[in-house]
């Protein structure tokens, strides 16, 4: 079996700003910025940032145009947040196990007496 070591998420966000800054990156959102001329949802023209509306076809989104969005600053901040929030919403919702600190040491007891 051959397990494939993924990078931890710090590494990914890391991998991720320095694609940003790539002049790949920079044209393909220049192209996007150029096409939608203002910010998709509030309409603002000034501060433009590109979302990716889909992770998909990272690496050639000049093939792929439509992945992508142009969103003011802060509409971005504001939507990369709710996604966040949305995130960690269904974190907390999901049933969580309680630690029972008691039972483990009661079996370790019980393994001691066994020995
Ligand atoms: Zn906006
Ligand atoms: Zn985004």
């Amino acid at each position: 079996m051959i397990t494939i070591k993924k990078p931890g998420k710090r590494a990914r966000q890391k991998e991720y700003k320095a694609y940003l800054a790539s002049p790949y990156w920079q044209a393909v959102a220049a192209a996007v910025i150029n096409r939608d001329r203002k910010c998709t949802k509030c309409g603002a023209t000034k501060r433009l940032e590109v979302h990716h509306l889909s992770y998909a076809h990272r690496g050639q989104e000049h093939l792929y145009l439509q992945d992508l969005t142009t969103l003011c600053r802060s509409c971005h901040k504001q939507h990369h947040k709710q996604l966040k929030d949305a995130q960690k919403a269904r974190r907390h919702g999901r049933f969580q196990t309680p630690k029972t600190p008691k039972t483990k040491s009661n079996r370790r007891l019980q393994t001691r007496k066994s020995v």
